[in-house]
């Protein structure tokens, strides 16, 4: 998750397992707008993925009750918006139904991601193959729930996406305006509150110097504007505002 940074300058803010694992969340996002409810990215999901849970010591989602808890079940979600396709964001796309079969979990919804992502991850290299799966989300397209995008687009009236793909081809990440607020769901470009710092960037990136660039923008908007920063792998601090103190720039954090 620091990619090049040395473990001797984050060591003292972050503790790791004996594997050197630190723990991070897999946050999602549901809005609600105009009658329409919005899913944003969908975690890791719930079929058998031995591999990661052992590697990456996976608990088991807790998307479903999380959607129980604000009155919500799979066929009430009109829409999902994804970030990117790796396996971590998009691995709820998609579950086994009892015969065994591969299908969406969310029968009503539209299904939205950049193309490029798409076509990316439909073909990855070497370097990306075991971050997309592609059980994730061919599903969805043989469905015919899948609508692609191009580039920054206004998806329903106050949200939009914004290309932001340093961490990965075609990533988006989601801006709504609702009232006053302005709510920033950051994917992967921003993962963690940690990788405000703009040197941290994960091994991860597929291009380290266009996350560096867009994380420069991004945070710039945020504290001229005011953004709400919600982090996919926020775990203790998953959201917060910018406050500048001097020269600095803090994350004032907030419950969620
Ligand atoms: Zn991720």
């Amino acid at each position: 998750m620091f990619g090049q940074v040395p473990k001797t300058d984050w060591e003292t803010s972050v503790s790791t397992d004996r594997k050197n694992r630190m723990t991070l969340g897999l946050n999602c996002m549901v809005l609600q707008i105009q009658g329409k409810n919005v899913l944003v990215d969908t975690g890791v999901g719930s079929k058998d993925n031995d591999r990661e849970k052992e590697a990456l010591g996976l608990v088991p989602s807790r998307l479903m009750k999380g959607l129980r808890g604000v009155g919500l079940t799979p066929k009430d979600i009109n829409a999902v918006i994804l970030t990117h396709l790796h396996f971590d964001h998009c691995g709820g796309c998609t579950r086994l139904d009892r015969a065994g079969d591969l299908v969406p979990t969310f029968p009503k919804a539209t299904y939205y991601v950049q193309r490029k992502c798409w076509e990316d991850a439909n073909n990855p290299n070497e370097r990306f193959r075991n971050s997309h799966r592609s059980d994730n989300f061919l599903p969805i397209e043989e469905r015919g729930q899948l609508e692609m995008l191009d580039g920054d687009s206004e998806v329903f009236p106050g949200l939009h996406v914004a290309v932001t793909d340093g961490h990965a081809e075609g990533h988006q990440m989601v801006l709504f305006s609702h009232g006053g607020e302005r709510i920033a769901f950051l994917g992967d470009i921003i993962p963690t509150h940690h990788h405000l710092n703009l040197p941290v960037i994960s091994a991860f990136d597929y291009s380290p110097e266009g996350t560096l660039e867009q994380k420069r923008d991004i945070i710039a908007s945020a504290e001229r504007e005011g953004w709400l920063l919600v982090f996919s792998h926020g775990h203790d601090v998953k959201a917060g505002y910018l406050d500048r103190r001097g020269r600095n720039t803090y994350l004032r954090p907030v419950e969620m």
